[in-house]
């Protein structure tokens, strides 16, 4: 505001000169020349307006103005300096001590009332601060948006500096071009790291207007909370007023405990979220080492026990027998192959390294060859196939797509009841250019609540516990299903029981005229 007035100065005297010239003119065409008491109350509103716009010097410069302009044209003798009655004197030196007083006085207001506009201007600008920084959780970001915002405020170059993981301080953020090398922007030279890393190891602020280091260019605040000094924040002041550097060190140390807050919210934010990944992946480890555990051990014991009989007791047992233990062997074997398949997928999901093998497939084949993975280990159970009557073809990795529906009918078969239904169907929208597979099963269901949850790792439902499982099937069968750009969804059927729902697009590359003889060859 300062730096306004003086720039201001020269038009401002000039327009006391003129607007008390215009005056003097306009007392003596109204006529009131004779009237002096009036006429020297009119000459002090120049002097108050110059007060209250410009300041004290031209106010004084008004005040002095109109006591000539009084004299010479209203104090007889007219359009002269000197006075004929003595007293005229006393009043031009009351009217000049009055003017001045109520210069002053308004000049004081107007100070204040610049005080209180800088200051609400700061409070605004801080205000804006919090709002801009309190939705930001990625600490990059935050200081970026915290040193341009400061840059602006100051209307100088701020930069902010944090320690690394060595505890080493570096520059972290700077308001300038994203474009500039460290070293050619404000605060990057090794003098001013030197001094950020004596104010972050002092917690003290240091440099230009401050008793520390006062000769250096910029103004360096620790960002401290409570407990901790985050880092430092610092402004290039080389080009700002002696004036200006008092209310800019109250603006910075503001910014610095807004920037320490902020940062260490977001520190503590990032800590919570690397505990909480930590507790989720000890979570994970001990399902899996829980349930692969549980699952391995079921089918060996079975398999263990059934190979000791046939090796120590071979003689007691008929062809019957021996034919329902090589069948328990074998069945363990199956369901172990089974657990090592899903392990398998999950890992390859899991670390992003699941290709796939796509190519043109009759989903008619694919099923068949599910149906036959699925009687060797449930030959009894009744499953009903509804395919449509042309063949339907999709453009997919076949092997992954068997897995899901394996995983899904033997999920079906297994939390149904033996003896009841299980259905697979397979329609085709061709305006949609998909492929839906449905498989209907007559069993327990799955509460509302647990529809997603059951297709999260691990996950299982508490009222199914007592059915062996890892929990693994349905997570791999949505991986496999979404890389294909498909959908998996559970829903309750008309029979009470679970609806797996799988929404595939057919693809759209061009199907091969060789597809449906590469898919009769496969039958
Ligand atoms: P698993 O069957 O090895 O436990 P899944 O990932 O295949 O693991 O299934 C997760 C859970 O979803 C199962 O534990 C079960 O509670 C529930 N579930 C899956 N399919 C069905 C179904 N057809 N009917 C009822 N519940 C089911």
């Amino acid at each position: 505001m300062q730096g306004l007035f003086r720039k201001r100065r020269v038009p401002a005297y000039l327009w006391v000169t003129l607007g008390i010239i215009l005056l003097t003119v306009l007392l003596h065409i109204i006529g009131i020349s004779d009237d002096l008491v009036n006429v020297s109350l009119v000459y002090l509103f120049p002097v108050l307006v110059s007060a209250v716009y410009w300041g004290m010097g031209p106010a004084v410069y008004a005040a002095t103005l109109s006591v000539i302009m009084f004299d010479f044209f209203f104090v007889p003798p007219y359009l002269s300096f000197t006075v004929e009655d003595l007293r005229y004197l006393i009043s031009f030196v009351v009217y000049l001590a009055v003017a001045i007083m109520t210069a002053s006085l308004a000049g004081r207001l107007r100070q204040q009332l610049d005080r209180v506009e800088s200051r609400e201007a700061t409070t605004k600008a801080l205000y804006d601060l919090s709002r801009q920084i309190t939705a930001i959780s990625d600490l990059d970001t935050l200081l970026d948006n915290m040193t341009s915002h400061i840059s602006r405020m100051l209307g100088n170059p701020a930069v902010i500096y944090l320690p690394d993981s060595q505890g080493e301080l570096k520059l972290w953020a700077s308001s300038g071009s994203g474009a500039d090398s460290e070293k050619s922007i404000w605060g990057g030279h090794s003098s001013e790291l030197a001094i950020a890393g004596w104010v972050y190891k002092n917690g003290q602020i240091a440099g230009q207007g401050s008793p520390m280091l006062g000769k250096s260019s910029g103004l360096y605040v620790p960002l401290r909370t409570e407990d901790h000094i985050h880092g430092v924040l610092a402004v290039d002041m080389t080009a700002s007023t002696m004036e200006k550097q008092q209310e800019q060190r109250l603006l910075l140390e503001a910014c610095g405990s807004l920037a320490a807050g902020a940062i260490a919210r977001v520190k503590l934010a990032e800590e919570a979220r690397l505990a909480q990944v930590t507790a989720e992946s000890e979570r994970i480890r001990t399902a899996l080492l829980d349930s692969v555990s549980h699952e391995l051990r079921t089918p060996l014991t079975a398999i263990i026990g059934s190979a000791t009989g046939l090796i120590e007791n071979d003689h007691l047992f008929t062809s019957e027998d021996r034919k329902e233990l090589t069948g328990n062997i074998r069945d363990g074997a199956l369901r172990m192959n089974r657990l090592v398949t899903n392990l398998l997928g999950m890992v390859r999901l899991e670390s992003g390294m699941l290709q796939l093998n796509r190519k043109w497939c009759d989903a008619g084949d694919m099923i068949s060859i599910v149906l036959a993975k699925i009687r060797e280990f449930s030959p009894q159970r009744e499953i009903t196939v509804q395919l449509p009557e042309e063949p339907v073809f999709f453009y997919g990795d076949e092997v992954l797509l068997e897995q899901v529906l394996v995983n899904v009918v033997s999920n079906a078969i297994k939390y149904s009841p033996e003896g009841s239904k299980v259905t697979i169907q397979v329609s085709e929208d061709k305006h949609a250019g998909s492929l839906l597979f449905i498989v209907d099963d007559q069993g327990v269901g799955i509460s509302e609540a647990e529809r997603h949850k059951i297709f999260d790792k691990f996950y299982r439902s508490p009222s199914t516990l007592h059915i062996t499982g890892t929990g693994l099937g349905l997570a791999i069968c949505k991986g496999v299903v979404e890389v294909h750009g498909g959908t998996i969804q559970a829903e309750p059927n008309s029979a009470g029981g679970t609806r797996i729902r799988i929404d595939l697009p057919a693809g759209t590359e061009e199907l091969p005229l060789t597809c449906s003889v590469q898919g009769e060859a496969g039958e």
